[in-house]
């Protein structure tokens, strides 16, 4: 019997996988610079995490979770970064010895959806989180880090929307304003959302539901309840994006899905490359309170995740540039046992090399040569050793040489640095 992958779960083969990783070189080196560093958390965490981060009553909560028993307790395969983050925070309490902390992390996330393209069970996000720091300066300095990521990575078509969601006392006031504008309503709106308005009422807002999203449309907006501290935040949060030069779009009804979130809400989407419907590249948001419930003191917070594969669909046409490889193709043993030193000591200098090793004939292997797309091929024969020399062919302009041994490293190295003159601003 053939085995297949788990539904919604993807290979990533190597040849991938070089793009991949071009990405998340340019996000460490973006996040770099802004005085990020790398966190890494466990992938499996208790499920009572995720219940009181994320919330009951929230799509990701209810239905989407991996969950397991192991040894009589309940765990659960992360369905996104912050709730591990945060509890890294408090149980290390890195807030006693740092009073900001500025985190990021990259790895594969769990969750049960229903997958299409774009939409997978297991993705990977980046994503970042500053703790100590109430915002709104940081909340803009994050917004604008993002759409400088993008721009560098070639994505364009960007969309970055914005909304507050208040503080709690705000947060309160418009439950209630939305239970009232719904319950007339009630009858005509889904089952699932008919169970969430006497709950939380926010979610109905989320609704994938096309009957719940035009009841939603008339639904009332958080700006016009929100009490002054709260929209003195997001009113700096607005200057400070017109002052950074991002160009952004108040959305009163966005809420996300899930529940932590205070105040500061944003989602950047694009309409780059081949993302289709699922086209919101990074959705992250301030939450203030989070840190204090999972145990901690009342420290702020604010975070966003990206999904990688979704930026990857976003960059599609994007050609990938590799560094060049030497090719050995060597004719038999004691050839092939000198090709093996050649390469070992170019590797040395830092060159990629391929010795390949299967024998066969010269017609044959650089026909690899070709499909690997390597820069330069060695072919070294009985009589090429007989006169210690060697043919370099450069696969590029299709031309060949005869080269002594002692003088062949430095005519490889030539070849190869000459097409790898690209910086890394160049490498996407
Ligand atoms: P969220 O954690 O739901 O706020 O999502 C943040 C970002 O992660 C989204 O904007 C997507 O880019 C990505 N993402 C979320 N869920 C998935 C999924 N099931 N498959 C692929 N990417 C996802």
């Amino acid at each position: 019997m053939a085995f297949r992958a788990v539904k919604g779960m993807n290979d990533i083969l190597p040849d991938e996988v070089q793009r991949w990783q071009q990405v998340e070189a340019v996000f460490r080196e973006t996040v770099r610079l802004y005085g990020y560093s790398e966190v890494r958390t466990p992938i499996v965490e208790p499920t009572s995490l995720f219940v009181r981060s994320i919330g009951e009553n929230t799509d990701v909560v209810d239905k989407e979770m991996y969950t397991f028993e192991r040894h009589d307790d309940s765990l659960t395969l992360r369905p996104e970064g912050t709730a591990g983050a945060v509890r890294a925070y408090v149980e290390r309490t890195v807030y006693a010895k740092e009073p900001v902390s500025r985190w990021y992390y990259l790895g594969p996330m769990f969750r049960a959806e229903r997958p299409q393209r774009g939409r997978y069970r297991q993705f990977y996000q980046a994503g970042c989180e500053v703790y100590g720091d109430k915002g709104p300066n940081s909340d803009a300095e994050m917004i604008s880090m993002l759409v400088g990521f993008f721009h560098q990575l070639g994505i364009d078509g960007l969309e970055v929307m914005i909304n507050s969601l208040g503080g709690t006392d705000t947060r309160k006031r418009y439950h209630e304003a939305l239970k009232e504008y719904f319950r007339p309503h009630a009858e005509s709106l889904s089952a699932h959302a008919q169970g969430r308005l006497e709950v939380n009422p926010l979610r109905i807002l989320d609704s994938k539901d096309p009957k719940d999203q035009e009841i939603s449309r008339g639904a009332p907006s958080i700006l016009n309840v929100m009490d002054a501290p709260d929209r003195e935040h997001f009113e700096a949060l607005c200057s400070n994006l017109q002052a950074l030069g991002t160009p952004f779009r108040i959305d009163g009804r966005l809420v996300r899905g899930l529940d932590y979130y205070t105040r500061t809400l944003f989602e950047i989407s694009s309409t780059a490359g081949e993302l289709g419907t699922q086209n919101a590249l990074v959705g992250g948001g301030r939450y203030d309170n989070l840190v204090h419930e999972l145990g901690g003191p009342q420290v702020p917070a604010i975070g966003f995740a990206l999904g990688i594969e979704r930026l990857l669909l976003a960059i599609a046409q994007q050609p990938v540039s590799a560094s060049p490889v030497c090719f050995f193709a060597p004719l038999g043993n004691p050839a092939a046992q000198r090709s093996l030193i050649l390469a070992r000591d170019l590797r040395q200098q830092g060159f990629v090399a391929e010795v390949d090793g299967r024998g066969g004939s010269l017609k044959s292997l650089l026909r690899r040569a070709d499909a690997i797309g390597a820069r330069c091929a060695v072919v070294i024969g009985d009589s090429e050793l007989a006169n210690d020399s060697a043919i370099l062919k450069d696969l590029t302009r299709h031309t060949q040489e005869s080269v002594t041994l002692s003088a062949l490293s430095d005519a490889i190295r030539k070849l190869l640095t000459e097409s790898n003159t690209l910086s890394p601003g160049e490498l996407i």
